[in-house]
């Protein structure tokens, strides 16, 4: 059977990071998430990191030729080479184009461009009370997903912390942008056949469970 490769395509806070770490325990693929890539090198304080956490901050992309050099030297490493979840990427039309000469180039191709929808209400519902472990990289919420000791994550008893892009006003922006460079994706992958719609309103069990569904149509479609 050919490797899987998959792209989350969705609003900020629509769970793309959850599903994520359900379909790597399912099918063993690469994580490769452009938000966390960055976060690690703001966290470091490399070049790169500061270049990009003035755009983070503000809620703005960071410039595309930066993510696709990153995601390049990422699907050449051998990690990906069996299949992969791309989280956060593309994010713009230059980046879905970037991305699919690197992927012709290493003659390898998409499986599936899954959407998570979710309206501009619940993402912002959801974001102003996400809460996140520096060191464990653990995600909370403080209503649906809360640690047992508030403020303190459950993993490694580490601090709680509100990301800078998550405070409301950024999240606002996030949204704006989301609307304006990385919806126009949608009918992107449409056209090519790739997309699959999925309800991010419903529990994390759910939309995993339809997820997984469609996946295994399109296996098995594969394999006809
Ligand atoms: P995320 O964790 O995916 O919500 O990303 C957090 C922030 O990192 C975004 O608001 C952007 O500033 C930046 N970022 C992440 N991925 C990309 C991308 N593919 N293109 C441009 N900026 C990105």
């Amino acid at each position: 059977m050919s490797e899987l490769n998959l792209i989350l395509l969705g609003p900020p806070g629509a769970g793309k990071g959850t599903q994520a770490a359900r379909l790597i325990d399912d099918f063993g693929l690469a994580y490769i998430a452009t938000g966390d890539m960055l976060r690690e090198n703001v966290k470091q304080g490399t070049p790169l990191g500061v270049e990009a956490k003035r755009f983070m901050d503000a809620g703005d992309l960071v410039p595309d030729d930066v993510i696709i050099s990153m995601i390049e030297a990422e699907l050449q490493g051998e990690e990906s080479k069996d299949g992969f979840i791309l989280d956060g990427f593309p994010r713009t039309t230059a980046q879905a184009d970037a991305l699919a000469a690197e992927l012709q180039r290493l003659g390898r191709a998409l499986s599936a461009v899954l959407l998570i929808e979710a309206s501009d209400d619940e993402v912002v519902r959801r974001i102003s009370g996400r809460r996140v472990s520096l060191s464990s990289g653990r995600v909370y919420h403080v209503d649906f997903d809360p640690p047992e000791v508030e403020g303190v994550c459950d993993v490694d008893g580490s601090d709680l912390i509100q990301r800078d892009d998550d405070k409301p006003e950024t999240v606002r922006r996030r949204l704006e942008v989301y609307h304006a460079q990385t919806a126009p994706l949608i009918d992107y992958y449409e056209r090519q056949g790739l997309l699959r719609r999925f309800d991010g309103a419903g529990s994390p069990t759910e939309v995993h469970d339809h997820i997984r569904a469609a996946l295994a149509t399109l296996r098995l479609e594969e394999t006809l």
